[in-house]
């Protein structure tokens, strides 16, 4: 199978250079796929340094190019690169969308998402690879290639949710920031960070659907043994929208000013329409506890047991007796 991962290697490397000449030397490339990129804020560095491009509106352009330099429909189906029928007949997976590739830790390329441009509603905003013999989406977090000597520097790691707020952050010369690309964080993606960094900042999406998923990754990169932050985003704002609203040094002042300790993170949120509901309340302390029960290591737990008690005015021995209970499990 070692040919074989090297012949897909080879095949999404030739489809990056070509969707990168597509952007930059084509017609329709320019007017439609720089031109977006532009309006976008990206630059040329930045094009080039996550090697953006563009795929032309066409049924087979990719594959016929492949194809007459002697890549076979099997490895492009493998690749993922087309999308095969019944028939037998096949066309290409990603038509009329700027392209991002999606990098190994040694920069190879193993996947591709792609945006739409216009705004019809049956499309999807964004295609993807599927998984492959080199492509295994949850082991990947879009930009670690371009982020781990800065996340070793920093000794620590943005996590947003999309592309382009990957792209934007390092707009603002944030490069210690990967995405998680839309999907539920895994215990494999918690792994892959910990090879650089013990410490990850949530920063997801100031929607409904952000914070749910903030929750979600702070209780699973809890139990991982990462020590978690966590930023929230004015209502209805991501990373790249709000870093593009209020400028970079702006910017780069929210994230010093609104990086909150989960605990505190959790507080504020649960606890906000609970200050005068005691029945509420309770339940923002049992969540907080049960988060807290999922670190696997006992001193950090005791810490924040002890910053719990004092921030929520809450006896200690009532929080552990409720810790206790949670990590009956363990003993
Ligand atoms: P943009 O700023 O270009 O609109 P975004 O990253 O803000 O993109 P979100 O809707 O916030 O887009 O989604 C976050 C991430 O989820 C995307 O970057 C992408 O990786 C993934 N995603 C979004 N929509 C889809 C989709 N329809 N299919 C697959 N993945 C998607
Ligand atoms: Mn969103
Ligand atoms: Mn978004
Ligand atoms: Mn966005």
């Amino acid at each position: 199978h070692q040919d074989e991962r090297e012949g897909l290697y080879r095949l999404m490397n030739y489809a990056k250079d070509y969707y990168k000449e597509s952007l930059l030397h084509s017609e329709e490339g320019q007017s439609i796929g720089l031109t977006y990129f532009r309006e976008r804020g990206f630059n040329d560095r930045i094009i080039d340094k996550f090697e953006l491009g563009y795929t032309l509106n066409e049924w087979d352009h990719l594959s016929k190019k492949a194809l007459g330099i002697g890549y076979t429909v099997d490895l492009l189906a493998k690749a993922g690169l087309i999308v095969k029928k019944d028939d037998g007949r096949f066309y290409d997976r990603f038509r009329g969308r700027v392209i991002f590739p999606v990098h190994n830790l040694s920069g190879k390329v193993i996947a591709f998402g792609a945006r739409i441009l216009t705004k019809e509603k049956d499309q999807p905003k964004y295609i993807n690879s599927p998984e492959t013999e080199i492509y295994h989406k949850s082991n990947v977090l879009y930009g670690m290639y371009q982020a781990k000597n800065a996340i070793r520097r920093e000794d620590f790691c943005y996590l947003v949710e999309g592309y382009t707020d990957v792209i934007s952050m390092h707009l603002s010369d944030v490069d210690n920031v990967v995405a998680s690309s839309g999907t539920a964080l895994t215990e494999e993606q918690i792994k892959l960070i910990r090879r650089f960094t013990e410490n990850v900042t949530v920063l997801f999406d100031g929607d409904a659907a952000g914070i749910k998923a903030a929750l979600r990754g702070i209780d699973l990169i809890l139990k991982g043994g990462l020590n978690v932050r966590v930023l929230l985003l004015p209502d209805g704002d991501d990373p790249d929208s709000y870093s593009k609203k209020v400028g970079t040094t702006a910017f780069k002042q929210y994230l010093k000013d609104n990086t909150k300790d989960f605990i505190s993170f959790k507080i504020d949120l649960l606890a906000a329409d609970a200050k005068h509901d005691p029945i509420k309340k309770a339940e923002a302390i049992r969540d907080i506890v049960t988060s807290i029960s999922l670190i696997p290591d006992a001193i950090k737990r005791s810490v924040y047991i002890q910053e719990s008690s004092s921030l929520l005015k809450i006896q200690e021995t009532v929080l552990l007796t409720e810790l206790n209970k949670l990590r009956i499990g363990d003993l």
